[in-house]
């Protein structure tokens, strides 16, 4: 018996494509469960069609198939197409026609033309999402085959025969595999088997060539075919996760990608009997109440990102859905969360440090310094991401607020205001001269902590980011110490003043 598959190779191939655009890793296979939907096509009248036996018999070869990939396929549901046009002479027309006729965009829609009808099967892409197959082959391999078009598989002897001269011959060699044929590696060169397999399933024809003449996706008998390899197991899993047709026709958990206070989540299109247990990412971190395929989270003390996956127990196969990535959180964290960090009682003169541990979805933040008293307006510098530079120039309260971009617009962070008290009473004044490339400190009179006397002697050490001590100097006697940046590379630098009794600690910028 020959057969024929009229699926046609892109020019360029899905899978290359995607490699060179760096979107797609070579990911593990890991087990996936995809529907299929069967369209029965029948006379206008209703009558004729593919008995509902023979759908049975396709469905239980192509689970028989795809379990050994790891692809457990489930029935979504099938249904008639009731149209004389489509029961005779399938054409290319037609058969575009026909695969756009109630198709379920969720699963692999299988068109099963009345017996003898169309000379064999054709699926509509490589990948796709749809195939048309005559009757007469339904319940053999060749469903499988077809599938396995729409799944990224070419045929084992593309660019050899049988029509199939898109690609490059692969060498019998397979020297060339990864570019030319199927560009699979571990499918041996296959000069194309229609009329050359015997019944017993040995190749007959010449050429030097070792086909494998029970491959899904060659042209042997359809009685012979019984296995994919490892390597086309491979690409069609690469296949099912990069492509966006795929995706859809994949089961996995349907919902919101992000959550305030709850959201509701499910698994659809699953057949009777089938079994769903959910797992939440960390662990208690939402509240999750379930109910069969669906679960309701809520929330519980987290703001941030959990992950939900269902496993999902159907018709004798077992498959943890894609994991999905929820991100749990008001526009407004609470009190506590996400808090400005950063000293309350800077000094005057030194640059200071605030920031925010970032945010979930967070893509820009605005910090905005205000003060009601102070004489002179703070210095501040260019914001980068969550963090913010401050120099103090006098005291007053200051109020620190940051407004956070998201998807969900901008949002002040009012639950996160920084209060900052800069007292007139600092033990030290930094002052800069840019001109000079000289940096001033000059100890105060210490009221704040009743000392009566000004400070006169004290030491300081400056050390880079490392920890690396750039500079020692001693105060002049008078109580100032004039620093000499003037070789110190750009940068913020741990700045240690060393008194009779104690360390005062501060951070410094240094830009020439
Ligand atoms: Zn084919």
């Amino acid at each position: 018996m020959t057969w024929k598959c009229e699926t046609g190779e892109p020019p360029i191939d899905f899978l290359t494509d995607k490699l060179k655009l760096g979107g797609l890793k070579t990911l593990a296979v890991s087990p996936k469960i995809l529907r299929v939907y069967f369209h029965v096509i029948r006379t206008t009248s209703g009558t004729g069609g593919v008995t509902t036996a023979d759908v049975n018999t396709a469905l239980n070869v192509l689970k028989n198939d795809f379990s050994v990939a790891q692809i457990c396929i489930i029935e979504k549901g099938r249904s008639y197409i009731n149209d004389d046009y489509y029961c005779s002479n399938i054409t290319t027309t037609k058969f575009e026609q026909l695969v756009t006729v109630n198709n379920q965009p969720d699963a692999i829609n299988i068109y099963f033309v009345p017996y003898n009808s169309f000379n064999g099967g054709r699926a509509s892409g490589i990948p796709g999402n749809a195939l048309v197959l005559d009757g007469n082959l339904m319940t053999t391999s060749v469903v499988s085959h077809e599938v396995g078009h729409c799944f990224g598989l070419y045929h084992t002897h593309s660019g050899r025969g049988c029509d199939d001269f898109v690609h490059c011959a692969e060498n019998i060699d397979e020297s060339n595999c990864s570019t030319c044929g199927d560009l699979v590696c571990d499918t041996p060169a296959d000069p194309c088997l229609s009329g050359v397999v015997s019944f017993d399933c040995t190749y007959t024809g010449g050429g030097g060539f070792t086909p494998d003449t029970r491959n899904i996706l060659s042209y042997t008998l359809p009685s012979c075919m019984n296995h994919f390899t490892t390597g086309q197991i491979t690409r069609m899993h690469n296949t099912i996760d990069a492509s966006t047709v795929l995706q859809n026709v994949l089961v996995k958990v349907v919902g919101p990608s992000t959550m305030r206070t709850s959201a509701t989540y499910s698994v659809p299109d699953l057949p009777a009997g089938s079994t769903v247990t959910w797992t939440v990412s960390p662990t208690g971190a939402v509240n999750i109440s379930t109910s069969g395929n669906i679960a309701t989270l809520s929330y519980n003390y987290i703001w941030g990102t959990i992950t939900l996956t269902a496993s999902v127990t159907t018709s004798g196969c077992t498959a943890n859905t894609n994991p999905k990535t929820i991100t749990v959180g008001t526009p407004v964290p609470p009190s506590g969360q996400y808090m400005i960090n950063g000293m309350s009682n800077p000094s005057i003169g030194y640059y200071t440090q605030y920031w925010l541990d970032s945010y979930p979805g967070a893509t820009a933040y605005y910090f905005d310094v205000y003060s009601s008293g102070a004489s002179l307006p703070p210095t501040v510098y260019p914001q980068s991401g969550p963090n913010l530079g401050v120099i103090f120039r006098s005291a007053g309260s200051y109020t620190i607020r940051v407004r956070v971009t998201t998807a969900c617009g901008d949002v002040w962070f009012n639950n996160q205001t920084k209060y900052v008290t800069v007292s007139t009473y600092s033990r030290y004044v930094l002052t800069s001269n840019p001109t000079n490339e000289e940096m001033t400190i000059s100890a105060t009179e210490d009221t704040s902590e009743s000392r009566s006397t000004k400070i006169k002697e004290f030491r300081i050490s400056l050390f880079n980011e490392k920890g690396g001590t750039v500079l020692k100097q001693k105060s002049n006697g008078k109580g100032n110490l004039i620093l000499n940046i003037k070789n110190i590379p750009n940068g913020i630098y741990s700045l240690e003043i060393i008194e009779k009794d104690r360390t005062v600690k501060e951070k410094i910028l240094i830009q020439h």
